[in-house]
């Protein structure tokens, strides 16, 4: 039940955004161009992502001033338009825009807040390709971010010791205008100037460094699909340690010039890591696996496609969390914020299989048995129903890994594992509902298996498994 009325909710909320209903609900002749929506209709986030049109590549050229914090870019956007567009919105947060230009002309645009209307003399046709080149400066402001209220907010944070940008899920904005959705995925060059001595750090391959003197341009280029939530700069006095793993993977590793044996240990295994995930979960999906040591004790660690951001002395559990978000997360990505399990309930039970794998079985059960325990002392809530304020909450994170290994006894490994492979397989470079891994659990592990899992994910509260009890 709750399952149908959430899904019409969705699909509602989408329809909403397409043309035909947008021009049905303003009373327009069906050929009028519209106004893009300024939101793609996420439940949890109506204003995140704009609709009308499909970003596929952002080439972005900053410079930093690191002394003061003022940030120039110039990001060159290609997109399709979706719909007859008469204007359309771009997701940007607090920054000055000087101009706008759409396929070389400049428009006019008004900047309110969060979101930048791009106003279009010459409409542009449903189908038709374009380029946006907008041109903006100032010092990054953080994202106030609903679903983690006991921080200041996501998105670019200037520390003392250099830039971190960890955007998940609203902080995109905060330093480049943007579609900012993970259901528009988009491939990234980056062209980052800083002065000497800070070296930059980005997702993808690094692709050349332009030595001036005094500064430094770096750049970099991501060619596999990522959401915008999951693009970040790093600058800092960062010293690189290229990691073992597999062939054609690159695994650099930014860290402190002071980074201990003990700090850059977490990492040793990561190669080791890919190779079993990939056995457990198909091939790794991305050009490079490296990672971001920041100077300050950051809270936690993101999953920043190819390039994850760690705080200080993470421990490797952490690494192989990040790491599995790779296939979780990155390459099959929430369709909408509420399905965030999809993301972290698969990589908190990487986390166990990395138990597994280093421990035994017995571990293993261990684990679940406490996790259990846990979530039915503490009452935590819903997993897939979540609601804004737990989307980070254990009800996710931990009762989605225990949900996951209850599946795994009930259907064996070797459905299990053959569903999260098929899974990747299905959605690769894609984004993805719990309704979606519903139907493909019921496909590959066979029908019923999504009436066992329905409670189990949308419950108030996690059922009694009497094999758990006592
Ligand atoms: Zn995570």
């Amino acid at each position: 039940m709750k399952l149908a009325v959430l899904l019409l909710l969705a699909l509602g909320a989408y329809a909403s955004t397409s043309n035909g209903s947008a021009a049905a609900q303003a009373g327009a002749r069906p050929h009028e161009p519209q106004a893009g929506a300024a939101g793609v209709g996420d439940p949890y986030y109506p204003e995140l992502g704009n609709g009308g049109y499909d970003v596929s590549h952002y080439d972005l050229d900053l410079e930093v001033d690191m002394a003061s914090g003022w940030l120039t870019g110039e990001a060159t956007l290609q997109a399709v338009a979706l719909q007859d567009l008469s204007s359309f919105n771009l997701d940007l947060y607090g920054l000055d825009v000087d101009s706008i230009d759409v396929d070389g002309t400049e428009v006019d645009f008004d900047h309110d807040v969060h979101e930048v209307t791009v106003d279009l003399e010459d409409h542009l046709h449903s189908g038709a390709p374009f380029q946006v080149v907008v041109r903006y400066e100032g010092v990054p402001e953080l994202v106030p971010e609903p679903a983690m209220s006991v921080l200041p907010g996501v998105g670019w944070i200037h520390a003392q010791s250099g830039v971190y940008v960890l955007s998940e899920c609203s902080g995109a904005a905060s330093w480049f205008p943007c579609n900012d959705h993970p259901r528009d995925k988009a491939t990234f060059s980056f062209t980052v100037k800083v002065k000497k001595p800070f070296v930059v750090a980005s997702n993808g391959l690094p692709v050349g460094e332009t030595d001036h003197g005094d500064s430094r341009t770096f750049r970099f280029e991501a060619s596999d699909p990522m959401a915008t939530y999951l693009a970040t700069v790093n600058i800092a006095e960062f010293k690189t340690t290229e990691l073992d793993g597999p062939a054609g993977i690159a695994m650099t590793l930014y860290h402190p010039t002071d980074a201990t044996p003990q700090e850059l240990k977490a990492f040793e295994r990561q190669g080791e890591m890919i190779e079993y995930f990939s056995m457990l979960f198909g091939p790794y999906p991305f050009e490079a696996c490296g990672g971001v040591i920041s100077y300050e004790n950051l809270p936690g660690a993101l999953e920043t496609q190819t390039l994850p951001v760690y705080g200080r002395g993470m421990p490797e559990v952490v690494v192989a969390h990040e790491v599995a978000h790779q296939w979780f997360g990155n390459c099959v990505s929430p369709g909408r914020w509420q399905d965030m399990w999809l993301n972290e309930g698969f990589a908190s039970y990487a986390e166990w299989l990395w138990l597994e794998k280093n421990s035994g079985a017995l571990a293993l059960d261990n684990r679940a048995r406490r996790t259990y325990a846990g979530l039915r002392r503490r009452r935590v809530g819903s997993t897939a129903e979540p609601g804004l304020g737990a989307l980070f909450g254990a009800n996710v994170y931990e009762r989605g890994a225990y949900v996951l290994h209850l599946l795994r006894d009930e259907v064996g490994d070797e459905k299990f594992f053959e569903l999260l492979t098929r899974w990747v397989e299905t959605f690769h470079d894609a984004t993805a509902t719990t309704e979606d891994f519903l139907a493909l659990s019921d496909k590959v592990c066979g029908e019923g298996t999504s009436e066992f899992l329905t409670p189990l994910l949308y419950d108030d509260i996690l059922p009694v498994v009497p094999d758990y009890e006592g």
